[in-house]
């Protein structure tokens, strides 16, 4: 598939659009006459078209602040690229710009600063298989496999009779919709800094994280019952308030263009 989206208007361009439908309308016709081959070709083409679409709503919600919403987009990029890898070579994956795509993905994630998460614990009474209805049971399996793509259509394993046992409150959660922060209340600095200098969804940057010391004068307003400025967790007191340098988490962004200079302070919150 050749792509030329790149902003939320390319996404409803009458071309673009006109592309895509012939797509699906192929796929149709190659699963009605067996052609396997090339309706798991159409799937995965719609599927990469899906991920790129996700990701430039993503990145336009992070210029606009909507973080939450960019945040489950994010989500869905990666459970998209789950199905999209599991199911393609690694030539489609960087021609479609998937891996690209997946890449940043994970670095917009990390830069979050949600960390508490809701997760439900369910009972299923049984699950199919989304291709041939069977009834999946440990020892009565049909021969489709979850995750592949058969005849153009994912095989999913669809649960029924679900109960919800309970909810938990985890860090690391299965999935990441189930954000328990107000935004209100949280720093977003880092993603705004990063996403006011980036102009396209498809700019290349990197980052890596280091850490850097100052002398214990630059904390001079935080209070010792405040969270400490190393991020350990604890507060002040008792943790970095009688060192004479403290070591705080840093992040180097690496661009491939200069950075404007109106943009190159970043704040200091101390
Ligand atoms: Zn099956
Ligand atoms: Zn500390």
């Amino acid at each position: 598939m050749k792509i030329e989206l790149t902003t939320l208007e390319d996404i409803v361009n009458p071309e673009i659009i006109k592309s895509i439908d012939s797509i699906k309308k192929e796929k149709l016709k190659s699963i009605k006459c067996g052609d396997e081959e090339k309706a798991n070709e159409c799937w995965r083409a719609l599927k990469a078209f899906d991920l790129n679409v996700l990701y430039i709503r993503a990145f336009n919600n992070i210029k606009n602040k909507r973080y939450r919403d960019a945040w489950n987009e994010l989500e869905k990029c990666e459970i998209n690229y789950e199905f999209l890898s599991e199911n393609s070579n690694e030539f489609f994956l960087i021609n479609t710009r998937s891996k690209f795509i997946i890449d940043k993905v994970i670095k917009w994630q990390s830069l979050y600063p949600y960390c508490l998460f809701v997760s439900p614990g369910f009972k299923v009474g049984y699950y199919t298989c989304s291709i041939c209805d069977h009834r999946v049971r440990p020892r009565s399996r049909c021969g489709h496999k979850k995750g592949k793509i058969y005849n153009g259509e994912l095989c999913l394993h669809v649960a029924h009779d679900m109960e919800i046992l309970e909810v938990s409150i985890v860090s690391t959660p299965a999935q990441k919709y189930s954000v328990m922060h107000d935004d209100a209340t949280l720093d977003f600095t880092l993603i705004e800094y990063i996403s006011n200098i980036l102009e396209s969804a498809f700019e290349e940057w990197d980052l890596n994280r280091t850490t850097m010391r100052f002398p214990k004068e630059r904390f001079a307003n935080v209070r010792s019952e405040d969270d400490c400025p190393c991020k350990s967790g604890r507060e002040f007191h008792g943790c970095c308030s009688d060192k004479k340098e403290i070591e705080i988490p840093h992040i180097d962004f690496i661009l491939s263009k200069s950075i404007p200079p109106d943009k190159e302070e970043i704040s200091f919150p101390y």
